[in-house]
């Protein structure tokens, strides 16, 4: 068995509707969680979970594509919750995600505050607060660019640096599916680059969507915008 199932979590902050993509890679000895959400959202993706069938206290591990809160925010709820989960995350990217390096987001959003008009520094500083209140936690194991693991019957790490700097997706060789993360989000049935005015090396980022489009790949799923078929 090996599958790859897509996650709908849906939620709001304020009145607008939002929705994100976390992945489920299954097959007969791991149950992996590809990303897992805003702080808090625990409990919305185990259900998520389980209403796709699941059970989510067999979860074996966590990657974590990138440290960004959105894509980290739950990951500590759950390593406190499953300890025997084992978070996965790039070699690069680990001192960001075990807090031993400063949250890159975060520096970017200080000097930003600096900038920002009167009226827009309690957002900011809203939005700085969000940031540091995302717990740091351990990564068990790092990967690299290149590595494959044997998960779902071979799938590829690919180092996709730009949106951050150890920012990684995934290949799924026998499906012929990318798990973009960041690398690309889907807007208007198109991949591009996630939000290019936070993006920390917008060159690199540019380098990433490419390596990724030229894959052998079908389907790309896309944290924010789901599934894209070619
Ligand atoms: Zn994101």
């Amino acid at each position: 068995m090996e599958d790859v199932i897509v996650l709908n979590i849906k939620f709001k902050f304020g009145d607008t509707e939002d929705v994100i993509h976390p992945v489920i890679l299954r097959d007969d000895s791991e149950m992996i969680l590809v990303d897992c959400g805003y702080t808090g959202f625990m409990p919305v993706i185990e259900e998520a979970i389980k209403k796709e069938g699941m059970d989510y206290r067999k979860l074996t591990k966590i990657l974590i594509t990138h440290h960004d809160h959105d894509h980290m925010g739950s990951l500590a709820d759950f390593k406190q919750k499953y300890p025997n989960i084992k978070i996965v995350a790039s070699e690069i990217e680990a001192p960001y995600i075990e807090g031993s390096k400063k949250s890159l987001r975060l520096e970017q959003a200080e000097a930003l505050q600096e900038t920002l008009d009167e009226d827009k520094k309690a957002f900011g500083k809203a939005f700085c607060d969000i940031l540091k209140s995302v717990k740091p936690v351990k990564v068990d194991i790092k990967v690299n660019d290149g590595d494959v693991m044997d998960w779902c019957g071979g799938c590829e790490i690919v180092g996709t640096p730009g949106h951050t700097p150890g920012h990684i997706s995934l290949f799924i060789r026998n499906k012929k599916i990318i798990i973009t993360g960041d690398a690309a989000v889907l807007e208007n049935n198109l991949l591009v680059i996630a939000n290019p005015q936070f993006t920390l090396d917008l060159d690199n980022a540019e380098k990433s969507i490419s390596k990724i489009k030229g894959y052998d790949a079908d389907t790309y799923i896309c944290y924010h915008g789901g599934v894209y078929k070619r």
